[in-house]
C-alpha cells in the first residue's frame, strides 16, 4: 500500500465521489515505495499560514512520487464527459481544458519547490488526467490527451475501465515521462525534502510562554459583568463589592481608581497585605504619587503604613518599636487619634481591597475620615486566614452606609481545572462561572514522599517549557523549601501563603507542609495561578487529614492509587492501634502481679533491694532521683558478687510507656568501668515470669521481645537452698553486707548528694549524664557536691578535693590509682566550669559562681 497523505483520505459523499474513488484505488494498487499526496490546494493553504512563503496557486488533485519513476501529477474530473472542439464538456454545459489545468499546476508547483528548496531541487513533473466516470477507450481522442514528447505517442488519460488497473497504468505513465523528460531518479533525500516542503509538520499548539501572554491579555479585559458593576459604582458613592478570588475585584478597583483620577480626583487606595500593596503600586505606577501639592493621582498604602504615618504625625513614632503591642492596639490608636485631629491629609475618594480583614473599628474611622466622599470596598469572606479578624460584606456595607453588597461571579483568573477544584473544595451558596477554556494541563497535583525531588522536577519541567523564572511563584506554608543546586535561581519568588493574598503569578508551585492541609489557606494558594498550577503534596498529609479537610478528600477520591494507599495505611494504623490497646490492657492486668512472686524483697531503712531467683541478680527499684538509683546500683555492683538491675527512666528510641526500663550493672571489681546494658521488662507468656527483653518495633506484631526465652540458666541458684530458711538467711546476710559496706566512692557520693537541696540536685542531674566511665561520672558528682556546698565567691581547688577524698575514702586505693582519681576530678571541675557553676581563676583553682538562672548552653572552648 502506498504512503498516503492525508492519512484519513477524502470522505465520499453524493456530489463528491470521483477523487475518493481514485484515492482508494491508488492506495490499494501502489506499493509502499510510492508516496501519494491528495489535494495540493489544501496543502498550499497550510503552507502559507505556516511560513508565509509564496505558494502555488494551481490545483493538483494527486501528486505521486517514486524514487526511480519520478513525479506524476494527476487531474481528476468526475461526471460523464464529452469533448467538443478540444474542450471537455460536462452534462451541465461547463467547459474546461483538464490538460491545460494540470500543466499550469505542475509548472507552478515545480517552480515553487525550486524556490522553497533554495534553488536546490529542479525537477520536471509528468502529468495525466483521470475521468473515473467516463469511457475513453476505443474513442478517437482529442490531441491534448495524447502526448508526443517521447518516441511514441502516449495516452495520458485514464477512464472508468482503468480504475481496476490504475496502479499499473500509473507506473507505465511515470515510466514514459521519465524517459520523455530525461529525468534522473530522485534521491531518497530529495524525495523526502519535497514531501517535507509540501507537507510541513508544524506543531500549532501554543507554547506555555504564548499561553501565559494570551491569558494576560485576556483576563485584563473587563467582562461585561465587571463593566456593568463599574457603571453601578459610578452611580452609588458607597459600594461594597464581593466575590471569590479571581473574579476581578482588584482589577475593577484599579480601573475605578483610573476613572476617578481622570475626573481630577485624588484617591487613597488602601489594602492590608504588603505584597499586594507593591503589586498595585506597580500597576498604578503612572498615577501613583505621594504629593503635597494635592494633584490628582492615586496613593497606594497598606493599613499599617498609614498607621505609621499617623504615629509620625502625632509624634509617637517610637511606639512602632513596641512589636506586638503596636499591631494589637497602638497602631489603630494612632490612626484613630490622627483622624480625630485631622492630621491624615485629604483625599477625594477611598478604595479598599481585602476589606474582609479590616476591623470594624478601622472601617468606622475610615468612614468618618471620608464622610460624604466616594468609597469602594472590595472583600471576600472566604479569604481570611484562621488567625485573622473577619468582617462580613454585610457588616462592611452597614458601617459605610452602602447598599447591599454586589457579587462578582465570573472567574477570570483561574484556569478551568483550578476553578473546578476550588468549587469542589469550597462550596458557595451562589453559582460561579469560569470564563476559561478547559485546559487540563493547567493543574497538576502530585503526591510524593520526597517533596523536594518533586519540586525540583516541576521547576525543571517549567525550564524545559521556557517559562522565565519571573513568571514562577513558589508558595509555602510555614516553612520554605530548602532548594538545592541553585534551583532557587529558577523561580521568581518564594512566598508564604499568608503574604500572597491578592497577588498573582502565571505559574504557581505549591510546596507542602508536612502534616497540615487547610482548605481556606490552600484555596488561597491555588487561586494565585493565572496560567498553571503545580501542587505538591506529601502522601502522609492525606492520611492525617483525610476526614478533616475537603482538599484531602477530593484529591484522594480522584486518584485511585492515592486512595488505595490511604486505605491500606489506615488499615495498618487501625491494626496497630488495636495492638496498642490490647497491650495496654494486658500490662494493666499484669501490673497487679508486680513484683514476681518468686522475688524476694529485702528492705532496709534507706534502700529496698530485691533478689530475683530466676535472674540470679539484685533488683533495685527506682530511687527518688536517677543519680541516686545509679549510685546505689554501682555501689551494689562493686560490693556484691552478683549483677544488679536498676530501674531507670525510659526514654529515646525503643521507649514505650507501660514498660519498666532497667539497666544492668555487671558485678565488677574495677571501679573505673562498670559494664552497663539496657533492658525493658515485660511479662513473658513463655517464661511465665517478668523477663528481660527489648522493645522491638511498633509495626511488628509483637512490640516487646523476651531475651530470657533464648538462654536457659543452668547455674545453680545460690540463695535458694533446699533449706528455704537457710536460703533466706544467706540472702539477708549478703544484702546486709552490701548496705553496711558504706565506704565506696559511690556510697560517699550518695551521702554528699543527700546534702544538696532539690534545685541543686536538678542542676547536677541535668548536666551530668551517666557515662560508661563510672569513675569519671562519680568524679563529676563529687566535685558538684563540693562546689554547691560553698557560697558564691568562694575559691575551690581541685587538688584539695583530691587530697581530702583520696585520704577520706580508703576504698579508692583498693580500686584505682591516685592519678586516675585526680583525672576524674579534673574532668569534673572542667564540666562545671563549662556550665558556669564555677569560673577558672588559675590552674586547678576555681571561683564558685551563683547559679542564678541556670544557663543550659555550655560555653564553648573551655580550658
Ligand atoms: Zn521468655
Amino acid at each position: 500500500m502506498a504512503i498516503l497523505y492525508p492519512k484519513g483520505g477524502p470522505v465520499k459523499n453524493e456530489s463528491y465521489t470521483a477523487e475518493p474513488t481514485v484515492y482508494y484505488a491508488l492506495a490499494r494498487q501502489l506499493s509502499d515505495d510510492f508516496v501519494v499526496i491528495h489535494s495540493i490546494p489544501w496543502l498550499a493553504q497550510v503552507a502559507k499560514e505556516v511560513d508565509g512563503r509564496n505558494v502555488p496557486t494551481g490545483e493538483i488533485d494527486f501528486l505521486i512520487l517514486h524514487q526511480t519513476l519520478g513525479i506524476l501529477a494527476l487531474e481528476v474530473k468526475g461526471g460523464k464527459i464529452h469533448y467538443e472542439h478540444n474542450m471537455a464538456v460536462l452534462p451541465n454545459g461547463d467547459r474546461f481544458d483538464p490538460v491545460a489545468q494540470v500543466r499550469r499546476g505542475i509548472h507552478g508547483l515545480s517552480r515553487w519547490i525550486f524556490n522553497a528548496s533554495g534553488s536546490d531541487i529542479s525537477y520536471r513533473f509528468g502529468y495525466g488526467v483521470v475521468f473515473p466516470q467516463s469511457m475513453v477507450k476505443g474513442r478517437v481522442l482529442p490531441p491534448a490527451l495524447i502526448d508526443t514528447t517521447g518516441e511514441k505517442p502516449q495516452s495520458i488519460c485514464f477512464d472508468q475501465q482503468d480504475l481496476s488497473i490504475i496502479g499499473n497504468q500509473v507506473m507505465m505513465l511515470m515510466h514514459y515521462w521519465q524517459i520523455a523528460l530525461g529525468n534522473h531518479p530522485l534521491s531518497p533525500t530529495t524525495l523526502h525534502t519535497i514531501v517535507k516542503l509540501l507537507l510541513p509538520d508544524p506543531d500549532l499548539t501554543p507554547t506555555w510562554v504564548e499561553r501565559i501572554e494570551l491569558t494576560k491579555q485576556h483576563h485584563l479585559l473587563l467582562t461585561a459583568q465587571q463593566s456593568m458593576r463599574l457603571q453601578q459604582i459610578a452611580k452609588h458613592p458607597r459600594f461594597v463589592l464581593t466575590g471569590r478570588s479571581g473574579t476581578g475585584k482588584t482589577l475593577l478597583a484599579i480601573e475605578y481608581a483610573r476613572r476617578l483620577v481622570s475626573q481630577d480626583k485624588r484617591v487613597l487606595f488602601l489594602v492590608y497585605n504588603v505584597a499586594l500593596t507593591t503589586a498595585i503600586k506597580k500597576e498604578l505606577r503612572d498615577l501613583h504619587r505621594w504629593d503635597p501639592q494635592q494633584r490628582p493621582g492615586v496613593v497606594v498604602r497598606n493599613y499599617h503604613e498609614l498607621c505609621r504615618f499617623a504615629a509620625l504625625k502625632l509624634g509617637r513614632a517610637s511606639e512602632q518599636e513596641k512589636g506586638k503591642r503596636w499591631y494589637t492596639t497602638l497602631a489603630h490608636q494612632a490612626f484613630h487619634d490622627a483622624i480625630q485631629n485631622n492630621l491624615m491629609g485629604s483625599y477625594d475618594a477611598l478604595i479598599i481591597d481585602e476589606g474582609q480583614v479590616f476591623h470594624k473599628d478601622w472601617l468606622t474611622d475610615l468612614q468618618q475620615w471620608f464622610t460624604s466622599k466616594p468609597l469602594l470596598i472590595c472583600c471576600d469572606e472566604t479569604q481570611s486566614f484562621s488567625y485573622e479578624h473577619k468582617t462580613s460584606a454585610e457588616e462592611i456595607a452597614h458601617i459605610i452606609n452602602a447598599p447591599s453588597p454586589f457579587t462578582l461571579t465570573y472567574n477570570m483568573r483561574s484556569p478551568r481545572p483550578i476553578f473546578d477544584r476550588l468549587e469542589q473544595v469550597i462550596t458557595s451558596h451562589y453559582e460561579q462561572q469560569s470564563q476559561r477554556d478547559d485546559e487540563q494541563d493547567t493543574l497538576q497535583e502530585r503526591a510524593n514522599p520526597d517533596a523536594l525531588e518533586e519540586l525540583h522536577k516541576a521547576i525543571k519541567q517549567l525550564q524545559t517549557d521556557h517559562i522565565p523564572p519571573e513568571h514562577i511563584m513558589v508558595i509555602y506554608w510555614k516553612t520554605s523549601p530548602t532548594y538545592r543546586d541553585g534551583f532557587e535561581k529558577l523561580v521568581g519568588q518564594t512566598i508564604s501563603v499568608y503574604k500572597c493574598r491578592g497577588i498573582e503569578a502565571p505559574v504557581v508551585i505549591i510546596w507542602p507542609y508536612i502534616d497540615t492541609i487547610d482548605d481556606i489557606t490552600w484555596a488561597c494558594a491555588y487561586s494565585r495561578a493565572t496560567s498553571r498550577c503545580i501542587a505538591i503534596y506529601k502522601p502522609i498529609t492525606f492520611l492525617k487529614h483525610y476526614d478533616e479537610y475537603q482538599f484531602a478528600k477530593v484529591l484522594a477520591s480522584g486518584t485511585p492509587r492515592l486512595s488505595q494507599w490511604i486505605h491500606q495505611r489506615k488499615e495498618q494504623e487501625r491494626q496497630q492501634q488495636e495492638l496498642r490497646e490490647a497491650h495496654k490492657k494486658e500490662t494493666q492486668e499484669l501490673r497487679a502481679l508486680w513484683p514476681s512472686p518468686s522475688w524476694q524483697i529485702v528492705a532496709f531503712e534507706n534502700i529496698a533491694l530485691q533478689w530475683s531467683y530466676s535472674w540470679q541478680a539484685w533488683y533495685l527499684p527506682k530511687q527518688s532521683t536517677q543519680i541516686e538509683t545509679l549510685l546505689w546500683a554501682m555501689h551494689v555492683a562493686i560490693t556484691s558478687p552478683y549483677d544488679v538491675y536498676a530501674e531507670v527512666q525510659g526514654y529515646g528510641i525503643g521507649y514505650l510507656p507501660g514498660y519498666r526500663y532497667i539497666r544492668k550493672f555487671l558485678s565488677s571489681t574495677k571501679a573505673n568501668k562498670i559494664t552497663q546494658e539496657d533492658f525493658a521488662i515485660g511479662w513473658c507468656k513463655t517464661c511465665q515470669s517478668w523477663s528481660r527483653g527489648q522493645i522491638v518495633s511498633m509495626s511488628h506484631d509483637s512490640i516487646w521481645s523476651c531475651s530470657d526465652c533464648s538462654h536457659i540458666t543452668t547455674q545453680t541458684p545460690s540463695y535458694s537452698d533446699t533449706n528455704e530458711q537457710g536460703g533466706k538467711l544467706n540472702l539477708l546476710r549478703s544484702a546486709q553486707q552490701i548496705v553496711m559496706q558504706d565506704s565506696t566512692v559511690f556510697s560517699i557520693a550518695l551521702s554528699d548528694w543527700a546534702e544538696l537541696h532539690s534545685e541543686q540536685q536538678r542542676f547536677v542531674e541535668e548536666h551530668c549524664q551517666n557515662t560508661e566511665e563510672s569513675l569519671n561520672w562519680v568524679g563529676r558528682i563529687i566535685t558538684a557536691t563540693e562546689i554547691l556546698a560553698l557560697t558564691p565567691g568562694s575559691l575551690v581547688e581541685t587538688a584539695i578535693i583530691h587530697r581530702l577524698s583520696w585520704d577520706g575514702i580508703p576504698w579508692l586505693a583498693t580500686a584505682i590509682t591516685e592519678e586516675q582519681w585526680l583525672d576524674a576530678l579534673v574532668l569534673g571541675m572542667r564540666l562545671w566550669a563549662r556550665y558556669k557553676a564555677v569560673r577558672r581563676k588559675s590552674k586547678g583553682v576555681y571561683e564558685v559562681l551563683s547559679l542564678g538562672p541556670i544557663d543550659a548552653e555550655p560555653t564553648k572552648g573551655y580550658v
